[in-house]
């Protein structure tokens, strides 16, 4: 089985996304670590994000950095929206992320883009929302625990940007696939939303087996 989940940051997807990938027991991958490597990347080679030679130079990595918590930070991010808009850096990234879709054992992938582009044919696809203040109340939280200094009008305009960027590049835009599952989590704990995306996933999983009896 393949779950491609979709949506924009602090939706909430990474975290229904691994904790799906635990509950159908499913390899698990974070799309978007891809692109935060190479927007790390081309900032240490001291180039420029927005230039599309300098990421696709940036798009040959250690495979050890994905695991560096130096990826997670806010000015990463902030990179790899910007490196993702180049349609060449994607086509990079395209197929390992293909690759790691269609293994045997099924899998769970979180992005932007796997319902559409990257695994079109996935068993269940989710679209991830919410509004952008209720991301952004979610991102100073988790900023705040950290003993990061923050302002919260800062934080809720670069996701306003982010999602700008997201939505309205030409490569590969961030939107949900016409036969996409919609869960917005604005109102929802996190738990609440992990036991809502795996009841939808079950759901689909019924309609299929009723629609197409094995
Ligand atoms: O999901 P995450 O916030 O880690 O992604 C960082 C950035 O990488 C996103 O803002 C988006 O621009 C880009 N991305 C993408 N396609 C993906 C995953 C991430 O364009 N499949």
């Amino acid at each position: 089985m393949i779950i491609a989940v979709d949506g924009p940051t602090a939706s909430g997807k990474g975290t229904i996304s691994k904790e799906l990938a635990r509950h159908f027991g499913l390899p698990f991958m974070d799309t978007g670590l891809l692109y935060r490597a190479v927007g790390w990347t081309v900032r240490q080679q001291g180039g420029d994000p927005d230039v599309q030679a300098d990421a696709v130079k940036a798009c040959v990595f250690d495979d050890n950095l994905l695991d560096d918590p130096v990826l997670r930070s806010e000015n990463v991010g902030g990179y790899a929206s910007k490196v993702s808009a180049h349609p060449s850096v994607r086509s990079a990234l395209d197929q390992r992320q293909r690759d790691f879709a269609n293994q045997s054992a099924g899998a769970v992938l979180d992005g932007r883009d796997i319902g559409t582009v990257i695994a079109p044919h996935a068993d269940v696809k989710l679209f991830i929302t919410a509004t952008s203040e209720a991301r952004a109340v979610r991102r100073f939280e988790e900023m705040k625990a950290r003993g990061e200094a923050i302002n919260f009008d800062d934080i809720l305009a670069d996701i306003l940007r982010r999602d700008e960027r997201d939505q309205n590049r030409a490569a590969a835009p961030l939107k949900p696939a016409a036969d996409a599952d919609l869960l917005d989590t604005t109102e929802l704990t996190i738990d609440a939303a992990v036991q809502q995306a795996i009841a939808m996933v079950n759901a689909k999983i019924n309609r299929r087996r009723d629609k197409d009896p094995a």
